[in-house]
């Protein structure tokens, strides 16, 4: 079975506060404290790669079982799951769609700023997603899986993950 792909990055925890959030722009700083960090992942660049791998796996950008390891893992579940009910609903306003999506959303204590990084990614996410010819409706699916994917297997947590490629080494 093919496994679900996660990112190596983990999120960034806040050396001031503790805090655990996405540094997904340069020079970012922590949400919940406003400590800068020197952290960064291309974090929405990052998701939209994942969420074609996924609609080839899947046919889905959720995938089929999906663990949220960390911070990251968790938000781009939710992204994922964003857009497959994006794509299921068409709604017109997405900003206004993403916002209701996220409405009953409930976040553990201490990552209620979540809801707002979750809010910004996603609409990162869509600008590429809305320009990007891949996602012209059904064209994933029916694209040849890129060879790379087949090779991927299972990976045990303590082993390194190589983010450029998206393989474990
Ligand atoms: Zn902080």
């Amino acid at each position: 079975m093919q496994m679900p792909i996660h990112l190596n990055y983990q999120g960034t925890t806040c050396a001031k506060c503790g805090a655990e959030f996405v540094a997904y722009k340069k020079d970012y700083f922590c949400p919940a404290c406003g400590e800068v960090t020197a952290e960064y992942c291309d974090f929405a660049a990052e998701t939209i790669a994942t969420m074609k791998d996924h609609k080839q796996l899947y046919g889905n950008y959720f995938p089929q079982s999906w663990f949220s390891g960390s911070i990251a893992d968790t938000v781009q579940g939710i992204i994922f799951e964003l857009f497959d009910n994006y794509e299921t609903e068409k709604p017109e306003d997405f900003t206004a769609f993403v916002l209701t999506q996220l409405e009953d959303a409930v976040w553990e204590e201490g990552q209620e700023h979540l809801a707002i990084q979750v809010e910004e990614i996603a609409l990162e996410v869509f600008n590429i997603y809305r320009v990007d010819p891949d996602f012209k409706e059904g064209l994933l699916k029916e694209k040849p899986i890129n060879p790379k994917l087949k090779e991927i297997q299972p990976k045990p947590a303590d082993i390194p993950f190589d983010i450029d490629s998206g393989v474990g080494f």
